[in-house]
């Protein structure tokens, strides 16, 4: 069986739903959206933040929203940089408070306002393979032990940081840095603070909120975010280990009460990642698929759905012969992406507690003229950085080149080609900037 559309979205997130009911606000054309789950099982990220209102209400699934009945959110704490509990507090932004989510009711509800605007929703539908053809693309997907042909003059690719769509058409991910969470769960009481509380510790932070459970009940939700190979090198998935490292969390072990080892730990991939390129002849990515953001940000739902609205015009557009659409979309989506990566930086340099730990270097390295400031490339890609204005002329190319073996950063300085054009500290910038954006890497000195 085959059917034709003129869109199919691939991924019932919210940034595909906002594509979806963004592109059906403006146009009659014909949508599916494929999703893999049912919404049947627990969803990560929960704090929606109070600006979502006004994206909601224009893509028309507000009235969903407010029946829900998801739980106010009055702000966010942190004991960042210090022991001491920082709270920002959501009623002193101009929009009140934000929402804890019943994340699988959210996005279940977005795709069913989807639904009753004219999209087709394929739930249970995972997307297998997508190629392209004459005048769009052939997707084929599966529903249990069935198989389905669709074609679609345009594909978006909402799939989240699996990137299915993208990555199948050629697309490839540059990763910014390895987080992951490993996540335990815990019983909380009806009357438990609703807080999100972020709390770091020498290998990562702890991230814990309270979040909606079976049969009206509420689950502290745990994890800690760490570096993929430290998870091996410090072995934080045996809980024993795990556990040991919160007990030092006295916050977030204060919400615990009579908490134990957990019995298991589940892995959440949580890294930060840009796609190159952004969109192709009759594809375009969205949301997590097009750029994933530190959790520290607690923003990757408003940001989805502020792109999907983006991203449904831009196709829209670009249907009608106007490509210049994606361009500018793509354009926009990098500009926010590197503003991102500025105010990253910015975060973990406030958090100075373990100089001596992987996980915060890795974030807050500084370039240094000094001897020991060996730098190394850690990525050969670079045509899908998002290179600073006032860093050109200079080329970002030849400062990785450099750095291909381990080298002093005073010998990348004095021996660069443009140092007379740009100027010594516009090198040193660039090489901050990439050691920033993870491409250059602060070489360990050696021990011998
Ligand atoms: C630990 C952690 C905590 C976070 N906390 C917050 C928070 O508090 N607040 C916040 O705003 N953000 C938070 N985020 C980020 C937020 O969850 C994401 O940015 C957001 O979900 C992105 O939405 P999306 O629609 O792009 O992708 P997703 O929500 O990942 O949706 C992708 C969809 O695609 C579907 N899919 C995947 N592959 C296929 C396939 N092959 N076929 C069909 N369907 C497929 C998936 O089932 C899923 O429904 C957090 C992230 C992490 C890792």
């Amino acid at each position: 069986m085959n059917k034709t559309f003129d869109i199919a979205v691939v991924g019932g997130g919210p940034a595909g739903a906002a594509t979806a009911l963004s592109i059906r606000r403006q146009s009659g054309l014909t949508v599916a959206l494929v999703e893999k789950t049912d919404y049947g099982q627990p969803r990560v990220g929960e704090t929606l933040s109070p600006g979502a209102r006004s994206l909601l209400e224009y893509l028309e699934a507000w009235p969903a929203f407010e029946q829900a009945g998801h739980a106010p959110a009055y702000g966010n704490a942190a004991a960042w940089g210090n022991d001491a509990i920082y709270q920002r507090d959501f009623m002193f932004t101009p929009f009140g408070h934000g929402w804890h989510l019943d994340r699988r009711r959210f996005d279940a509800d977005l795709v069913a306002t989807a639904g009753q605007k004219g999209v087709v929703v394929y739930r249970n539908t995972l997307l297998e393979h997508v190629e392209r053809e004459d005048g769009g693309c052939r997707l084929r997907l599966r529903q249990g032990e069935d198989t389905m042909g669709l074609t679609a003059r345009f594909v978006v690719d909402a799939s989240g940081k699996g990137q299915v769509v993208a990555r199948k058409l050629g697309a490839e991910r540059q990763l910014i840095d390895n987080m992951v969470a490993l996540v335990a769960e815990y019983p909380a009481m009806p009357d438990a603070d609703t807080f999100t509380l972020v709390e770091p510790c020498a290998q990562g932070w702890f991230y814990s909120a309270c979040l909606p459970a079976e049969a009206g009940g509420r689950t502290w939700w745990v994890a800690l975010m760490t570096d993929a190979d430290l998870i091996q090198q410090h072995e934080l998935r045996v809980p024993e280990v795990w556990w040991r490292l919160l007990n030092g969390a006295r916050h977030t072990m204060a919400r615990l009460a009579g908490a134990q080892a957990p019995a298991r730990l589940q892995v959440v991939s949580a890294h930060s990642a840009l796609l190159e390129p952004l969109y192709g002849q009759d594809w375009v990515a969205v949301g997590d698929a097009a750029g994933s953001y530190d959790p520290l940000s607690s923003s990757g739902i408003v940001r989805a759905l502020d792109a999907g609205i983006h991203t449904g015009q831009a196709v829209v557009q670009a249907l009608v012969g106007n490509r210049a659409a994606l361009a500018q979309l793509a354009e926009r989506h990098v500009g926010a992406y590197q503003q991102y990566l500025g105010t990253r930086a910015s975060y973990y340099q406030m958090e100075q507690r373990w100089p001596d730990s992987n996980f915060w270097r890795r974030r807050q390295a500084v370039v240094t003229l000094a001897p020991d400031c060996q730098l190394v490339s850690v990525h050969k890609a670079v045509d899908a950085v998002a290179w600073p204005a006032d860093l050109q002329p200079l080329e970002p190319a030849s400062l990785l080149s450099a750095c291909s073996t381990t080298t002093p950063a005073a010998a990348v300085v004095a021996a660069h080609p443009q140092r007379t054009e740009v100027g010594d500290e516009r090198i040193i910038l660039g090489l901050q900037w990439l050691l920033q954006a993870g491409l250059l890497a602060i070489a360990k000195p050696s021990t011998a």
